[in-house]
């Protein structure tokens, strides 16, 4: 009788699904995700409001610079960017210069486009961001290629043209208007 009753104990826990240990448990509010993906790490990220927030461990791609911990947010406004790679343009009228436009990676776990999901470029442009998947980065490339050529084109033809005609210098041509202002 003893043992029957030993098995129908065992009998009983085996139907019992194993409960998660505390490690496994997830904060309520914390949405539970798959294992670590290669070319990720958990960092600590303030999930929350100003007045209520709590550090959890989200996957973050090991491109990402953003300081995942340091605003608190929701998990659906996380978004991963990497550092950002710029290009300006001066001009000999204003020598400072300006930022053209620059260019990131970009990843928005929580985004309802996929496109948005996968890590993609985003390359913004007087403040308006255009979003690239790398195939479309590449042509994008390309495009600049040929610009650039073109440009160097344009370049070379200044130079002829100014060894050609020789009268570039602003100072002459400004003497050459008084001249001309004085006779009329
Ligand atoms: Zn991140």
């Amino acid at each position: 009788m003893a043992q029957s009753a030993i098995s129908q104990h065992i009998a009983a826990l085996s139907g019992i699904p194993p409960q998660p240990t505390v490690a496994e448990q997830a904060p309520a509010t914390v949405h539970p995700f798959p294992a670590l993906k290669p070319g990720n790490r958990l960092v600590p990220a303030l999930i929350g409001t100003r007045k209520s927030a709590h550090t959890a461990w989200i996957p973050c791609p090991t491109w990402c610079v953003e300081r995942h911990h340091e605003q608190p947010t929701t998990l659906e406004d996380i978004t991963h960017t990497s550092a950002s790679e710029d290009v300006g343009i001066s001009s000999f009228l204003k020598p400072d210069g300006s930022l053209l436009m620059y260019a990131m990676l970009q990843a928005d776990p929580a985004a309802s486009d996929p496109r948005l999901r996968k890590a993609h470029i985003g390359i913004e442009h007087e403040g308006m961001p255009d979003y690239l998947t790398p195939d479309m980065a590449e042509a994008f490339v390309r495009d600049l290629f040929a610009f650039g050529e073109a440009v160097l084109g344009l370049a070379r033809a200044a130079r002829l043209h100014n060894a050609a005609t020789g009268d570039s210098d602003p100072d002459m041509d400004e003497a050459l208007r008084r001249v001309r202002g004085g006779a009329a």
